[in-house]
């Protein structure tokens, strides 16, 4: 079993990385295999757990083609600066590419200590490790770009955390794992050589259209802010709390990347927050934006140097680029909430319904995901029990917000056929719900893969209305609900 490894990373100058192999477990054993994802990357997936393949996926067999390293980065982690953070328990083998040609990173997190560990022990545990599975594996069925999951397994090595838990390494595919902390780390030693490199590589990687432009670099800017401000207006579109939006947990490639507290939110509001370490709610659902412009103002900052020439003409390019994000986000988030309301074509005042629906949930505790999917029947047949379901005793009250909303929807000539197949997609029914996450991993730690195996196939059809995932698809009992989730590191 062998991946035809391309290693464009690996040919940048050696500052940019460590290399080194990652290191061996005592008793590697499959425990999932991404067989639909395997499938896209043009692979063997029944090779895929050849003995030698799940040798590979847990570090003990460096596969020929492979210049394994770990990637230097920086990164403001909770706003505060750490000049040197860098793959601390990660092992990038290789890059692949795809039938079609598109280039992908193989990458083994949790593969043992490296140069860049910081007193961590380089490991990760098969909570968290089959977690970034599962929610991954739910981005990638919602079309929402992510990184991917290709394979998880069991180390046969004990990790301690609070106390011992089974060790696991995830198999990571992304379309490469360049962070805004990638051009920090250069920046804050100076290096505008590097930058020039990273900048680049990143272009002739990512986005090859810009290497034509008069500013390669400021359009480079622009084209990153563009597709996190879609991004993030896709995340908010389902309920989705990233929960750890460091500078180096946001992928250049536009990609969702980091899933460690991450959650989908049961009932709506926009403070809403569960990973255990955010205490201010600097992440919070309704932050996200103004986070992620935060975030991407520092990578303007690292840029400054390439801009231009001239030091003021940088400073401009880069202030109007970063002031560019609140238009794109908020035309971003129309794009995503005007379907989720049945709404196809562009109106003034498309704004200000879907603000006031949204804040009409958040006054009723409305489960996000019910809520905005009760709106499909409502158009469907005009029969609101589901509203009437999902806003409980707030339902009376929504009153005048429903007739605005059906004048709106009058005002199209959009056809029944075309909105319904709009909104189907736009308001998934499944979700994986905090509790059934949790549930979940908890069995598969006690050895019981069924219930895992069971949320993943259910969470392959996020728009699927039937009998089968009825239970998934309820909220949470009050004794039920998840109120906390961890980083898992
Ligand atoms: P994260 O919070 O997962 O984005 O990680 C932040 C930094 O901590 C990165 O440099 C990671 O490589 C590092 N890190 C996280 N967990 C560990 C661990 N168990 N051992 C070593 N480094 C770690
Ligand atoms: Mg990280």
């Amino acid at each position: 079993m062998t991946f035809a490894f391309d290693n464009s990373y690996a040919r940048l100058p050696e500052r940019f990385f460590a290399r080194l192999a990652p290191v061996p477990v005592a008793q590697p054993r499959l425990v999932k295999l991404n067989d639909a994802l395997a499938a896209r990357l043009g692979l063997d997936a029944a090779a895929l757990r050849s003995t030698e393949a799940v040798a590979i996926f847990a570090g003990n067999r460096v596969p020929e083609g492979a210049t394994p390293l770990a990637m230097a980065y920086a990164g403001h982690q909770f706003g505060g600066l750490v000049p040197q953070l860098g793959d601390g328990r990660a092992i990038l083998l290789g890059e692949i590419q795809d039938p079609a040609g598109e280039r992908f990173d193989i990458q083994l997190k949790g593969s043992g200590r490296t140069p860049f560990s910081r007193g961590g022990d380089g490991r990760a545990w098969l909570g968290p490790v089959l977690r970034e599975y599962l929610i991954s594996d739910y981005m990638a069925a919602l079309g929402i770009p992510t990184t991917r999951a290709l394979a998880a397994v069991a180390t046969g090595e004990p990790v301690w955390r609070e106390t011992a838990r089974p060790g696991a390494v995830l198999t990571r595919v992304a379309r490469s794992h360049v962070r805004v902390g990638t051009f920090q780390y250069f920046q804050i030693r100076g290096d505008t050589e590097a930058l020039r490199h990273l900048a680049d590589y990143v272009i002739d990687r990512h986005y090859p259209e810009v290497r034509v432009s008069d500013r390669p670099y400021a359009d480079l800017l622009r084209t990153v802010i563009a597709r996190q401000a879609a991004l993030v207006a896709r995340w908010l579109g389902v309920g989705f709390i990233h929960g750890v939006m460091n500078t180096d947990n946001m992928s250049i490639a536009g990609e969702t990347i980091d899933y460690g507290p991450c959650a989908f939110m049961d009932a709506y509001h926009p403070e809403q927050v569960y990973s255990s370490i955010d205490h201010q709610g600097r992440y919070a659902y309704g932050n996200q934006p103004r986070i992620a412009q935060w975030n991407l103002a520092r990578l303007a900052e690292t840029l400054l140097p390439l801009l231009d020439s001239d030091g003021d003409k940088s400073l401009a390019l880069a202030q109007q680029a970063i002031d560019g994000f609140g238009a794109l986000f908020t035309r971003a988030w129309l794009d995503v909430f005007r379907p989720k309301l049945g709404l196809l074509e562009a109106r003034a005042g498309d704004a200000e319904l879907i603000e006031d629906l949204l804040e009409a949930m958040a006054a009723a505790g409305v489960d996000f995901t019910n809520g905005f999917h009760a709106l499909n029947p409502a158009v469907a047949s005009g029969v609101e029990d589901e509203l009437g379901a999902a806003f409980g005793e707030a339902y009376p009250r929504l009153g005048d917000w429903l007739a605005r909303w059906r004048n709106r929807l009058a005002e199209e000539e959009t056809s029944p056929e075309a909105r319904l197949a709009a909104m189907g997609q736009a308001n998934p029914v499944v979700i994986p719900r905090n509790h059934r996450v949790e549930a979940a991993l908890a069995a598969a730690v006690e050895g019981d893969l069924g219930p895992v195996e069971d949320l993943l196939q259910v969470l392959a059809t996020p728009a699927q209305v039937d009998a089968g995932n009825l239970d998934y698809r309820r909220p949470p009992a009050p004794h039920e609900v998840v109120h906390q989730t961890f980083c898992g590191t």
